[in-house]
């Protein structure tokens, strides 16, 4: 079905299907694909944005919910934060219901999607640690069908959707164990967040998957923090940890992440890092911290 809005040049197509939404992006290139519109309608109102046509995927139902393929979850890009916040999504994928229920106030959860936070790419976009950190793999549906990409590669800019491309699922693995995410916000209630941790428990490959958020263009993960604390769990047992390892894993991974400024060449002492820099330091610590012991209790 295609409508022409009010605005002169502005076609708006509502496919029904992944199909009919690539067809309608190939055959008008210069038209956007539009989800809930949280992020996107406001980059046209504050005049960033002036599309030539507008693909709206609201009525594609294959992309609104999720199925199970090979130990994965096959999550549709349209599934809102509202929907993946309910507790039988949590029941699958923790982690990425805990930060769906942190995105925004209620009217944007129940609008913005899975697939408009990740094209966004914003620093703070809450859902992306948690990827990072399940290293999800994203479809994307295009004239050519369908190919993957690593969601960390979309990121990284090392991958990039191609004209008439969509992102149509995002698959998960389901891990069956642990999972956290944590927002550090600068004021009290819904808001975006200064920092961020995703951490994961992956007992079958014996791994502990942590990405941090917010703090840099993408969520960045401490690879050798990880291996480190990985390597003390005893993953037969209780898989607990004193609090003393706690602690410095959030040190390692602060310290990963926001690095001490460079020795100067005269090997003199190297400078401190600026106030708000240590406090996010500090910030990044103290979630690393309390996911680890969140996930191991
Ligand atoms: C007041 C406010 C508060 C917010 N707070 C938070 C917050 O706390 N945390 C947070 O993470 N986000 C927050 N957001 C941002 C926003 O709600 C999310 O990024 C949301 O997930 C975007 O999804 P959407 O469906 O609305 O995307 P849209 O606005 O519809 O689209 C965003 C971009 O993605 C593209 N796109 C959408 N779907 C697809 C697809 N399937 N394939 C290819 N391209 C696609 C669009 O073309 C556009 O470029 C906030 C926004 C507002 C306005």
């Amino acid at each position: 079905m295609t409508t022409h809005a009010t605005q002169a040049a502005q076609a708006v197509t509502l496919p029904a299907s992944l199909e009919e939404a690539v067809a309608a992006l190939t055959a008008m290139p210069a038209a956007v694909p539009v989800a809930g519109g949280t992020d996107l309608m406001a980059a046209v109102n504050s005049g960033h944005l002036r599309p030539a046509g507008l693909v709206g995927l609201g009525r594609i139902s294959e992309i609104r919910g999720w199925q199970y393929q090979d130990g994965h979850a096959l999550l549709g890009a349209g599934l809102t934060h509202a929907r993946m916040g309910r507790p039988d999504f949590a029941a699958l994928i923790p982690a990425l219901a805990a930060a769906s229920r942190a995105a925004g106030p209620p009217q944007i959860r129940n609008a913005g999607t899975l697939g408009g936070n990740i094209v966004t790419a914003a620093p703070t976009g809450d859902s992306l640690p948690v990827l990072a950190a399940l290293e999800a793999t994203l479809v994307v549906a295009g004239p050519g069908g369908q190919r993957d990409i690593p969601v960390s590669h979309l990121l990284a800019g090392r991958a990039m959707l191609e004209p008439g491309e969509l992102i149509a699922f995002v698959r998960a693995p389901l891990l069956h164990a642990p999972q956290v995410f944590f927002k550090a916000t600068g004021r009290t209630g819904p808001g975006r967040a200064t920092a961020s941790v995703a951490l994961v428990l992956d007992p079958a490959r014996r791994a502990v998957r942590c990405a941090v958020g917010a703090i840099a263009q993408m969520p960045l993960r401490p690879l050798e923090a990880e291996a480190w604390i990985a390597s003390l769990v005893d993953w037969d047992g209780e898989r607990r940890l004193a609090p003393e390892a706690c602690e410095a894993f959030g040190e390692y991974v602060a310290a990963a992440c926001i690095p001490d400024p460079p020795r100067p060449d005269d090997g003199g002492e190297a400078p401190a890092l600026a106030p708000g820099v240590l406090h996010l330091r500090r910030t990044v610590a103290a979630l690393a911290r309390r996911a680890l012991g969140r996930a191991l209790s």
